[in-house]
């Protein structure tokens, strides 16, 4: 451990680096903590490159008869300190090299937080708003037939991310549980509480933003009231995180969705806006507020930004224009590496993804807990374990940021990155 490595090794998938696209991303960041680690090349590919990649075609019989065959994938980027876990995305622009770096960052995440596991990430490439109910069990049901060998409570556990939801966990529960003859409610998490999810589940990525954006914003002198916060996305996380923000006393000026932004000044009504969106199906024609194109909204003067959609939101061409004191990461990957040294430049605090948004992962982690215990937390008790846990993680993190000058990512990064090769080089190399 002693040959600091500069770059990747020329075959390790770290060469993706040179490239954009969140995995070129994801090894940018790996690439740097190995460098500021010094490990060698060969523990520096065994790290970029996932143990186990599956991908399945998924034939689909539609409503109306016809037959469609769809992809899937499921990447299980390392087992070194337990199962594999990560959440399930349904989306069109889901490709292969996304889900690696989305597995990838999974790994990270959860030893970061110290949960016992790997990292992983599925994903098929589907529009969910293009088709039925009972085309979307039938896709969920197939595509986890095709990937059982691989998953299990002690291999991989999936969980909700874009596009699927605690429903999708009770279908793959279920088919799991028929294939091996008996219920296994720990191989998935993000279920319904009815088949034994645990309160707290669906809310709790949201939480832990939050707790963490609070944090961020004392770190920079910030106290919540009178604060001002923009939220990009209004699905599971950034729904949830306006409304945590705006009980906290933060004023929630705007929002924004695939279809376009709302503005109001002095805080939107954040349950009313939710309650229009649960009519409406988007933010847009909000009568609490005024309509703002979505664009502008990464540009706000505002005391904190939450992307809270997709990868890649914030790059080289529109970094400059933010203008928020703190930028909290609610989706995985908004930041390229190209917009993090321009935002590091403008003096922007970014807390990274595989912090900010760990709070799902951490009680998913709960919940595999009760599963296998079948002993079930009041919703309290979950909480308080999940701030104890991000705030325990955000000192550990600001402490390795401030004793090596690290941005938080670096410190993050790195912080994982080592728990992982430490897990790895305790083991041994087999054979
Ligand atoms: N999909 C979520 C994430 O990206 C949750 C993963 C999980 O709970 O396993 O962190």
């Amino acid at each position: 451990m002693t040959t600091p490595v500069l770059a990747p090794a020329a075959d390790a998938p770290g060469e993706a680096a040179a490239g954009t696209g969140p995995l070129a991303d994801a090894q940018a960041q790996l690439a740097a903590a190995v460098r500021a680690l010094g490990y060698e090349t060969g523990l520096h590919a065994l790290l970029a490159r996932p143990r186990r990649e599956m991908t399945v075609s998924i034939p689909l019989r539609r409503d109306d008869g016809s037959v469609e065959v769809l992809t899937g994938h499921r990447v299980q980027h390392n087992f070194s300190r337990g199962p594999a876990k990560g959440g399930l995305r349904f989306s069109p622009a889901v490709d292969l090299d996304e889900v690696r770096a989305l597995a990838m960052w999974m790994t990270w995440k959860c030893a970061l937080l110290d949960v016992p596991y790997g990292g992983a990430k599925g994903g098929i490439t589907i529009d969910p708003r293009r088709y039925s109910r009972e085309e979307l069990e039938r896709v969920t049901r197939r595509y986890t037939s095709e990937i059982l060998p691989i998953i299990g409570p002690e291999r991989d556990i999936p969980a909700p991310d874009i596009g699927t939801d605690e429903q999708t966990m009770a279908w793959m529960m279920d088919t799991y549980s028929v294939s091996v003859g008996y219920t296994v409610p720990g191989v998935v998490t993000g279920k319904p509480v009815s088949v034994g999810g645990s309160l707290g589940r669906s809310s709790a990525t949201s939480r832990g933003v939050v707790h963490i954006a609070l944090a961020a914003l004392a770190h920079r002198g910030i106290t919540p009231a009178g604060a001002t916060a923009a939220v990009q996305g209004f699905g599971k996380v950034g729904a949830g995180a306006a409304l945590f923000l705006a009980e906290a006393g933060v004023e929630v000026v705007a929002v924004s969705d695939q279809y376009g932004a709302v503005h109001r000044a002095g805080g939107l009504d954040v349950p009313a806006l939710q309650q229009h969106v649960a009519a409406t199906g988007s933010v847009v024609g909000f009568a609490g507020a005024d309509p703002l194109p979505a664009e502008r909204l990464l540009g706000l003067a505002v005391d904190l930004l939450v992307p809270a959609a997709v990868e890649g939101v914030l790059h080289a061409g529109n970094a400059a224009e933010v203008a928020a004191s703190v930028v909290v990461e609610g989706a995985n990957g908004p930041t390229t590496a190209a917009a993090d040294e321009i935002l590091a430049a403008h003096g922007v605090l970014v807390v990274p993804d595989i912090l900010a948004n760990a709070g799902g992962v951490i009680v998913s982690y709960f919940e595999w807990v009760q599963s296998d215990q079948a002993y079930w937390w009041s919703a309290a008790e979950v909480d308080a374990r999940l701030e104890a846990r991000m705030l325990a993680a955000w000192g550990k993190v600001l402490e390795v940021a401030a004793e090596r000058g690290l941005s938080l990512r670096e410190a993050a990064t790195v912080t994982a990155v080592q728990r992982v090769a430490d897990a790895h080089l305790t083991r041994g190399l087999y054979p």
